[in-house]
């Protein structure tokens, strides 16, 4: 795991976040935009930053999902400097797993997909728990949108957000 010096100091300025997405409405990524801005107001700076296709090679045809681990390292090359989200509506799987509903790699970026998520307090969640690994959050056992979610019930059950030590955590990420 990195650690909070891989990311170029910014002097507690939030740190800006690409929010990348592929064939979702105008209206769902304004939302997911606000959501991530309220919940990590000062520690981020959201944008959106764009429609981009989806890779080919990740295409997996004998299970009919895209491997996260070859979106994800796609994103990263195409980000620049930032952090980046990249939100599709394809299902995604990574080794051992049957699906994941994200994949997020420690202060760089995180793949979104909402392919599974029935409704939009499920998008909402997700989305802040892919951007809670982004700045460095892993799963958490407290009453934490960071709980780990291995099916819809548990992502369900969980709220929306985070707790006390995460939050802190997050803070700490850009005061460093
Ligand atoms: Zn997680
Ligand atoms: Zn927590």
């Amino acid at each position: 795991m990195n650690n909070y010096h891989s990311v170029p100091s910014t002097d507690s300025k939030p740190i800006h976040l690409a929010l990348f997405y592929t064939q979702i409405a105008d209206q769902e990524i304004q939302i997911i935009k606000q959501v991530l801005t309220k919940t990590y107001s000062g520690v981020i700076d959201v944008y959106k930053a764009g429609e981009i296709k989806l890779v080919d090679e990740a295409y997996n045809p004998n299970r009919n999902q895209y491997d996260a681990d070859i979106l994800l390292r796609y994103l990263l090359e195409r980000k620049k400097s930032e952090l980046a989200l990249w939100v599709i509506n394809k299902d995604i799987y990574c080794k051992g797993m049957n699906f994941v509903f994200g994949y997020a790699m420690y202060y760089k970026g995180a793949i979104l997909s909402i392919h599974r998520l029935q409704t939009q307090d499920l998008i909402e969640k997700e989305a802040i728990h892919e951007v809670g690994h982004i700045l460095g959050l892993e799963h958490c056992t407290n009453q934490c949108v960071m709980q780990y979610s291995n099916s819809l019930w548990d992502a369900k059950m969980k709220p929306s957000f985070l707790c006390e030590n995460c939050k802190r955590k997050t803070t700490s990420f850009i005061n460093d």
